[in-house]
């Protein structure tokens, strides 16, 4: 490449649980005892307290990233969990596994909302009545609730203790028969983190969507993701590149394909 010939720009976009930082539970997991120290608050609960914290790693990889022209986080997180994020972004965000598409002022983008809105009216009976079928057959240590900003967009479950195995038999008894009868619903399992998303909402759609976009404004541009969650894989997928963290959900599988 000849030193006059233009470097398109490149734009990241990034998933941030378990991929830019995690609970101290997963650093505990990972990190070797002597940086235990180094860990530094990355989210917090709504009353304030630490809830997520950066490795050293963590860090030196978000640094990496501030290289890039533009870096857009695409999250399940919520709006307001989102704002709760002590990592600065300069431009929009996907939130709510897609459901929300933020931009640069943190506003609500009105046209993505209406596509959404509208694929909603036909999709959402279905995941109320699993929402009732999970509360009346699960039992009070586990938390079954409808999420979203301002209205629910999708059904989140977890084990209040963080019982993983629990959360994984709940998914097997209850949501893959559902999902069976179901087509097209979104199915995410990670850890403690249960979700389904009805068919119009999901990361890959929102990023689709977004790129499309990126792409008048950024003619040329690389497209880089990163993400721990297989369900984050329906996005990477639409890029250039794809950043996976060592010890993620996505490694693993691709450890199990590649090497057995
Ligand atoms: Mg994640």
């Amino acid at each position: 490449m000849s030193a006059s010939t233009p470097i398109p720009p490149m734009i990241v976009l990034t998933d941030l649980d378990d991929t830019l930082f995690s609970s101290i539970r997963k650093q505990g997991g990972r990190s070797a005892p002597a940086e235990a120290s180094t860990l530094e608050v990355a989210a917090t609960l709504r009353d304030g307290r630490p809830i997520s914290y950066t490795s050293s790693i963590q860090r030196a990889f978000i640094g990496w990233l501030r290289r890039a022209d533009l870096v857009v986080p695409v999250t399940a997180r919520t709006t307001e969990a989102f704002k709760r994020v002590n990592i600065r972004f300069d431009g929009g965000a996907v939130v709510e596994h897609g459901a929300t598409i933020l931009r640069a002022d943190h506003t609500s983008c009105p046209v993505w909302a209406a596509r959404v809105n509208a694929a909603l009216a036909n999709e959402w009976a279905p995941l109320e009545a699993l929402h009732a079928q999970m509360r009346s057959a699960l039992g009070p240590q586990y938390s079954v609730r409808l999420a979203g900003d301002g209205r629910p967009v999708y059904l989140m479950v977890k084990h209040l203790d963080g019982d993983e195995a629990a959360i994984r038999g709940a998914f097997e008894t209850l949501v893959r028969p559902w999902a069976d009868h179901h087509p097209g619903y979104h199915l995410h399992i990670n850890g403690n983190n249960l979700a389904v998303m009805p068919p119009s909402i999901s990361k890959r759609a929102a990023v689709a969507w977004l790129i499309c976009d990126l792409r008048l404004a950024h003619p040329g541009a690389c497209f880089v993701g990163a993400g721990d969650s297989s369900t984050d894989w329906s996005f990477m997928d639409l890029c250039d590149f794809a950043i996976v963290p060592q010890g993620s959900q996505i490694s693993g599988v691709l450890g199990a394909v590649l090497h057995g």
